[in-house]
């Protein structure tokens, strides 16, 4: 039998309430009625405080006990999906449909063993497969999966897309399709841009790079995955029947006007908050080579990983998030050095295909962040992003003030 598989991600909003779910019901209904075989990808319920989500879960560990097991952690945080699945495959059986719940490892989804952010090493898909000749839904729980010695693994933040993206490649899916709760990738955050426009296509590396800076609507690491066979992604809001963004390889002939995905300089613009800025002066002249190598080989060998860096002659700056900070200074102090550390930071990002070849984007960054008095305490930039660190009290000012200057609004 020829199957149509159709990926289809539901985020922890959408599987929330019974209301939600009969939503996402529907919305599996509609690809079955078009003649998909609908693999449907789902997330813990709710966000950070709801009962079942996976934060709630964290916390019944880590509030009390310090260093727990990260196999156990693991083992735990791979709960939340499960229940939701369950739940879901109720919901869909109310409406009709044949439904099956696997886990990520009874899905075929194999892993690395790095605990709490797992690579996925292969799929195999077969039993999936068998479940939808049998014409059933399959659910599949996502951000998990389990290593050849068959122990269960997570994946990292934002692995449920993850999860999605390498089984529709591993499916050769029609599509993903990554529900959420917004109406597709927009020109920045709209809890934060009023005016936010929906972008109807991007490509892979645009958002990508959005994504690697801080939108999360979609993990980085997903588009990757779907881009290695070119399976369309498509963004869509679990809520309303919106179209939705495409993510894709396809750029449209460039034609006049400004909706075209060719002639777009600037994509949007993403924020990280809660970023330490670490600087460190090089006193000793006769050993600055040295000195830089320490400082990053330091920072690798304790795992933490390093952003922004400008290394100049008589100093080294880079950034780590803050909840890490402290250990990267206690390591540059037990080395030797003297590092100055600015808590509370956000990186802004300005992406776009086109900055490379326009002259005046920067300017119109320091333009832009001069009329709100914005201090810039660091920048730098590449062929497609040009980034600023600014206080975090800032972010929300900049980001604003960076979308209005670049005309991204709706
Ligand atoms: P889910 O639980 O469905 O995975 P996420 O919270 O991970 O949802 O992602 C959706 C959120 O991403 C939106 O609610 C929105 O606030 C945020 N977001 C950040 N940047 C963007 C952007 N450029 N376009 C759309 N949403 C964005
Ligand atoms: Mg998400």
């Amino acid at each position: 039998m020829n199957l149509k598989i159709l990926v289809q991600k539901f985020g922890g909003t959408s599987v929330a309430t019974p209301e939600h779910r009969a939503q996402v019901a529907g919305k599996v209904s509609e690809a079955v009625s078009h003649g998909y075989s609908p693999v449907v990808v789902v997330s813990a319920i709710g966000r950070s405080g709801d009962p079942y989500s996976t934060d709630t879960f964290i916390k019944l560990i880590t509030g009390i006990y310090s260093d727990v097991p990260r196999r156990e952690m693991d083992l735990l945080m791979s709960c939340g999906e499960v229940i939701s699945g369950a739940v879901l495959v109720s919901t869909l059986q109310s409406f009709g449909h044949e439904a099956v719940l696997l886990t990520g490892g009874q899905a075929g989804i194999i892993t690395n063993d790095t605990f709490g952010d797992a690579r996925i090493v292969r799929v195999e898909p077969q039993k999936i497969i068998n479940h939808l000749q049998e014409g059933k839904v399959v659910i599949v729980t996502g951000f998990q999966g389990i290593t050849d010695e068959n122990q269960i693994t997570t994946l990292g933040r934002g692995g449920s897309d993850t999860s999605a993206a390498a089984l529709g490649v591993a499916l050769n899916a029609e599509a993903i399709d990554i529900y959420t709760d917004v109406e597709g990738i927009m020109t920045a955050d709209p809890r934060i841009v009023e005016d936010a426009k929906i972008l109807d296509v991007v490509t892979y590396n645009d958002i990508c790079h959005l994504a690697h800076q801080g939108a999360k609507v979609i993990h980085p690491r997903a588009v990757e995955i779907a881009m290695q066979k070119n399976i369309p992604i498509r963004i869509k809001c679990t809520f309303s029947d919106a179209p939705g963004t495409l993510v894709t390889n396809h750029q449209p002939d460039i034609a006049i006007g400004t909706d075209n995905i060719g002639d777009r300089i600037i994509t949007g613009i993403a924020h990280t908050p809660n970023v330490t800025q670490i600087c460190i002066n090089i006193e000793d002249e006769e050993n600055r080579p040295q000195a830089v190598k320490k400082i990053f080989k330091g920072m690798a060998l304790a795992d933490i990983s390093v952003d922004f860096i400008s290394v100049q002659l008589e100093s080294v700056l880079y950034t780590v998030r803050d909840e890490i900070a402290d250990k990267a200074v206690n390591i540059l102090k037990n080395m030797g050095f003297n590092p100055k550390c600015l808590p509370s930071c956000a990186k802004v990002s300005i992406v776009g295909g086109g900055i490379a070849d326009l002259p005046g984007v920067m300017a119109n960054v320091g333009e832009a962040l001069a009329e709100q008095n914005v201090d810039t305490l660091q920048s730098a930039d590449s062929h497609t992003t040009i980034w600023v660190l600014v206080k975090k009290e800032h972010m929300v000012l900049a980001v604003q003030a960076l979308h209005k200057k670049f005309n991204l609004g709706g």
